[in-house]
């Protein structure tokens, strides 16, 4: 998808830090990190919200969600973690690739607003 920051990213046009990658999706630092560890698990194909998702991007979503219990030490998980998927603008989505925040490294509070 042209013009999408994270197809970019995927594509290598775009530095990162890049803490992970396998054929469905890389895992980067957020650049703005909101916890002591902020990563963002990136699905390689493109669409925006659940709701737009074909059979085979689920599937790929799937491996991704099977994939990061297994990235323990390389992300920190060992004594938990949050995953967070904003969708739309009540959720304050503001790359519209979907993505999953991993946070982690710190005892976090539950703050919505
Ligand atoms: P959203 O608000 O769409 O759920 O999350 C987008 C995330 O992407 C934000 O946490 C933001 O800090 C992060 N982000 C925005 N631009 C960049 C960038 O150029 N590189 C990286 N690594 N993260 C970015
Ligand atoms: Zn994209």
């Amino acid at each position: 998808m042209e013009n999408c920051l994270f197809c970019k990213i995927i594509k290598g046009e775009i530095p990162c830090t890049k803490m992970y990658e396998d054929k469905n999706m890389i895992v980067i630092k957020d650049i703005d990190p909101k916890a002591k560890n902020h990563f963002l698990a990136i699905p390689k194909s493109h669409f925006k919200l659940l709701a737009d998702m074909t059979e085979e991007q689920s599937e790929m979503l799937r491996q991704c969600f099977l994939t990061i219990p297994k990235l323990q030490k390389e992300l920190q998980l060992e004594n938990g973690y949050r995953l967070v998927i904003n969708q739309g603008d009540d959720a304050g989505q503001t790359v519209f690739h979907l993505h999953i925040h991993i946070l982690s490294g710190q005892k976090m509070g539950w703050t919505p607003a």
